[in-house]
Formats: structure tokens, sequence, C-alpha cells
């Protein structure tokens, strides 16, 4: 039942702030590195905020009015580059954060673009084909004024889709009068996507996780892994370090979870999710809640679902020996202090789930110049840049004795500062 869906999410969002828990993370970052006070102003703060009301023809023949945002977070290092999520929970504050997350994670991977995210208030699921069509197209065309291939680039997340991305593509060309294949990225091949764009995310997510457990002597072949959230980045991930040796004990999607010891055939309940629309139900599994899945006893969690996931009243269940968040801010900081304290390791979404808008990067470069690459290729390039901003990061948070998170800001937030001492302030 979607109430009880939205009851669940909203449960845990609803006493979390992912606006200030982003702002907490930042400021914990400015601190450790002496951040001049002026600059630290400048970092906390988005740069820019669009609000939209927009009207959709409903398929009843009535008009209905939505409203979405896109917020710029930073541009010091290049365009804004960030997704945009569908869902009956978008909020200012949740875009604002993920905009934020979004300047980071470009730092860490050193990709040349800032952070930007992007929301719509809607279920999708309740909305037909061409309801979504004519959604997607007026929202592109009302934020049609920030975004372009040198000045704001999005991408799918949440309940987005390659589909989308095309409409958006298709709705900006259309204004121009030419094809623009380089405003959107996470495109379908056919208009300019990039070969190993859709897996991206979960490849990243699947390299990081493996140098990771090489830092921390877990053997693949001997550890599970629980994944919340069978979506694009966690389902991906799940294929892809079963293929790698570990045993994929638990996944969950909105209406539910499942397990089975033994392990999942990820390939299966990937059909399975197909034909039925969840992973609940899947022959030879148990059922699990999404909140038990979190506490459930394996050496890999993977939170690839929403923010928020991992919070003070249960971090001090969590026994899992790493978590890697596929999903953005699924961990708030005060959940991170008890982590911290009990010895688990968090590889922090800015560098778990990076995978997707390197991708990203390379898809733009690639329409760019109108010549694209073999998968093998863009494979080879996300693996270098994962292992770069992985082993950077984990270095970082070595020299510094902090959690791998604050590692990662501490590399993050110098280079934007650094970008923004050196650019100056205007005028
Ligand atoms: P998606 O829409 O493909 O999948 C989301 C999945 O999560 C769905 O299976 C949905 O049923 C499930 N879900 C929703 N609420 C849940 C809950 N409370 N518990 C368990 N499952 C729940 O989205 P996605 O693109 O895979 O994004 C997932 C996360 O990964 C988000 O935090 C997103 O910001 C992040 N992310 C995605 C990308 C990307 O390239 N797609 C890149 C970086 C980060």
């Amino acid at each position: 039942m979607a109430v009880v869906e939205t009851t669940f999410i909203g449960a845990s969002v609803a006493t979390e702030n992912a606006w200030h828990n982003a702002q907490q993370q930042f400021d914990d970052a400015a601190e450790l590195l002496g951040l001049e006070p002026d600059l630290r102003d400048v970092l906390r703060e988005p740069k820019r905020e669009l609000s939209v009301h927009f009207p959709v023809k409903m398929d009843n023949g009535h008009v209905q009015m939505f409203q979405g945002y896109r917020v710029q977070h930073n541009l010091g290092r290049g365009p804004a580059k960030g997704g945009i999520r569908y869902h009956q929970d978008v909020s200012l504050d949740e875009v604002r954060a993920l905009a934020m997350w979004m300047t980071w994670k470009c730092a860490i991977a050193d990709l040349p673009f800032g952070g930007a995210k992007g929301g719509v208030i809607v279920d999708p699921h309740k909305l037909s084909a061409g309801e979504l069509e004519r959604l997607t197209r007026r929202f592109a065309s009302e934020i049609s004024v920030l975004i372009g291939p040198e000045k704001d680039i999005p991408a799918p997340d949440v309940n987005t889709t390659p589909q989308m991305m095309a409409w958006i593509m298709d709705t900006i060309s259309m204004a121009k009068g030419y094809s623009v294949p380089a405003v959107v990225t996470g495109k379908p091949l056919s208009v300019g996507g990039s070969a190993g764009r859709n897996a991206a995310t979960g490849r990243g997510c699947m390299i990081v996780g493996m140098e990771a457990c090489r830092k921390l002597g877990i053997e693949p072949s001997r550890a599970t892994v629980a994944v919340q959230g069978f979506g694009n980045a966690g389902s991906i991930a799940a294929g892809l370090m079963q293929g790698k040796g570990f045993t994929i004990v638990a996944v969950s999607d909105s209406r539910g979870g499942i397990q089975n010891r033994a392990g999942l055939d990820v390939a299966a309940v990937i059909a399975h999710k197909q034909r039925t629309g969840s992973v609940v139900g899947f022959p030879g599994s148990e059922p699990v809640s999404n909140m038990a899945l979190l506490e459930l006893p394996v050496d890999v969690l993977i939170p690839a679902a929403l923010e928020s996931q991992i919070t003070a009243s249960n971090a001090g269940e969590i026994k899992a020996k790493l978590i890697l968040e596929a999903a953005n801010g699924p961990t708030t900081p005060d959940a991170d202090a008890i982590l911290a304290k009990r010895g688990i390791t968090v590889i922090p979404d800015v560098v778990a789930n990076a995978g997707g808008v390197t991708v990203s990067y390379f898809e733009w470069v690639q329409d760019i110049q109108s010549f694209f690459w073999e998968e093998d290729e863009v494979n080879a390039k996300l693996e270098r840049v994962m292992v770069k901003a992985f082993n950077t990061t984990w270095d970082m948070a070595k020299k510094h004795n902090v959690p791998v998170r604050l590692g990662a800001y501490l590399v993050a937030v110098s280079r934007v500062a650094d970008a923004t001492r050196v650019r100056g302030i205007y005028p």
C-alpha cells in the first residue's frame, strides 16, 4: 500500500533535515581545515535556488499543478551537475542537501563540475506514461533558464529514467532548433548516451567496495551483503558484487524486503521485480522489513534508497563491518558518531556513489566531441577515477585519524575552497 511506503520513509525523514545534516558535515570539515570564516559563509549556502509551480494536462482532461526545484550549490570548479528526483517527499531542503553533496562528490572525483540537484513533488507511480512525459517536458522547460551544457547538466536520480532524460534533451533541443545532447546525461544510447552510464553508479560502488574490503581484510568469497533499495544503484551494485564472490543475503524496495542466508540470485530477483513490480514474494526467500534489513548480521551493508535511514535510533544495532553508501545521505551525523565509536567503517556517498556522475562526465565529454567510446574504455576510465578517489580519501582520513567521511570532506572542501580563493570574490 502506497501510504505504508510513505509513512515508513517519512517516519525517519520527518525527524531529520537533510540540509541541516549536510551543513553540519560541511561545518565539521571547515573546522578541521581551519577554513577562513568568509569562505565558510560562501560554501555553506547554495548559490541559486529556483522554485517552480507548473501545470500539467492530466489524462482526465483536468489541469494539475506541480511544484519542483532546481538548486545550484556551487559553480566554482565548472558547470553544475546533478540529478532530478521525482518523489512525493521532495522538499527544497532535501534538494539543497543533494546539491551540496554533488559539489563535494564532483570535487572528490576531480571532475570539472560544481554541484546541483532538482526535484519534483510527485509520486510518479500514480501517473500514466503520457502524464509523466508532459510533466517532464514542462519541468524541463521551466528550469531551462538554468540548465545547458555550459551551465548545469541534469541526470537521472530516484524515479527518473533514461527515457525522461531523452524528453528533457528533446524539449531543450526543440526550443533551440537543433539537437543539444550535452544538456543532460543518463540518456539512451540512441540520443548521445554513454556506454556504461546505466550501470555506472552500481559499478563504482562495487569498485570502491572491493578497495575497502582489501583495506579491512574482508574476503569477498566469505562475505555477506544486504542491500536496502533495489533500483538502479542498488540492484546493479548487488549483481556486480555477487560477480566478485560476495553472497547477497537480503535486498529490499519500497514495498518490503526479502532474505535468504544461503544467498539470493540477483539476476533472478531483478527479473522477478521486472515481472511483479517488487522484490517481495521472490520464490525461496523469507520476508524482512526495511528496518530489520539494516540490522542483519552481514559483513557489508549497502543503503541504496533514500536519506536518513541510519540514525541515532538504529546505529547501535547495525552489525555490518562496512557500510557502502550507494544512496545519498543515508547516514545522519549522529549515527556517524555512533558507528565510528563502534568501529564500523562507512564509505560515504560522496565517494561510494560517485561512479554515476563520473560516467555522466564522460557522457558530456563524448556529446561535446561527438565522438563515442566503447564500454570497456568507459569502465576502465571509471575504475581509475574511483580507485584514485577512494585512496585519496582513505589516506586523508588515516592522516588525520578521522572517519572516512570527514577524510572525503577534507579533500573536497579544500579543492572547492582553492578554486573559490583563486577566482576571488566578484567584483
Ligand atoms: P531508483 O528509483 O532506481 O531506485 C530506488 C529504489 O529504492 C527503488 O527500488 C525503490 O523501491 C527503493 N526504495 C524507495 N524507498 C525505499 C525505502 N524506504 N526502503 C527501501 N527501498 C526503498 O533510484 P536510484 O537512482 O537507484 O537512486 C537510489 C539512491 O542512489 C538515491 O539516494 C540516489 O540519490 C542515489 N544515487 C543514484 C545515482 C544514479 O546514477 N542513479 C547516482 C548517485 C546516487
